[in-house]
């Protein structure tokens, strides 16, 4: 497992900065659901993102998609690397993610009345345990790991995002994604 304390956020590779994520017990990089620069930062975005919700519809559970590892570089959910697979192997992989089964729907502590008490709520990509965040003192200072799997769910790089290059290779995401909604539509 990961040196939990003394995680070093960044990664030098040929003079370039790059966020160094942690590894999983196979010493591959992992999604991590929330990456943001410090506790000030997330807490801001919540704000923002909550004014945003209310005034324009959008959902509140899309938050974390916004805050997650993939932005700075290109390991997806379930780990694997957009430069490793081809353009429709992404393509099929972004359609499970997109077109799954509504999780919030089954998931018994996600009843809407929950959500609305929450100012932040994460799943464990790895385990699936459940954490929320009721008040903004409940959120934590530190890097956060879970407590039944040890991956980090949170990670505060004390760094803007551009700081770090993006590691990985970039793919026309919002191409993609456009083209499987398309695609869903004409079914
Ligand atoms: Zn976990």
């Amino acid at each position: 497992m990961d040196n939990k304390k003394h995680h070093n956020k960044i990664k030098m590779v040929n003079n370039k900065k790059y966020f160094n994520t942690p590894l999983d017990e196979n010493g591959k990089p992992y999604w991590i659901p929330i990456v943001v620069k410090n506790k000030d930062f997330l807490l801001g975005f919540i704000e923002a993102y909550n004014v945003a919700s209310a005034s324009f519809g959008i959902p509140i559970e899309d938050m974390e998609l916004l805050l997650s590892s993939d932005r700075l570089n290109d390991v997806l959910m379930d780990g694997t690397r957009i430069g490793n697979i081809t353009r429709a192997e992404l393509k099929s992989k972004l359609k499970k993610f997109i077109y799954k089964p509504d999780k919030d729907e089954n998931h018994p502590d996600n009843s809407a009345k929950i959500l609305d008490e929450q100012i932040l709520m994460i799943d464990c990509p790895n385990c699936g345990m459940f954490y929320s965040f009721k008040e903004e003192e409940d959120i934590p200072k530190k890097d956060t790991y879970c407590v039944t799997c040890g991956r980090a769910i949170i990670i505060y790089t004390n760094r803007t995002d551009n700081f770090f290059h993006y590691d990985g290779k970039q793919m026309d995401m919002e191409k993609v994604i456009n083209e499987i909604h398309k695609e869903a539509d004409e079914e």
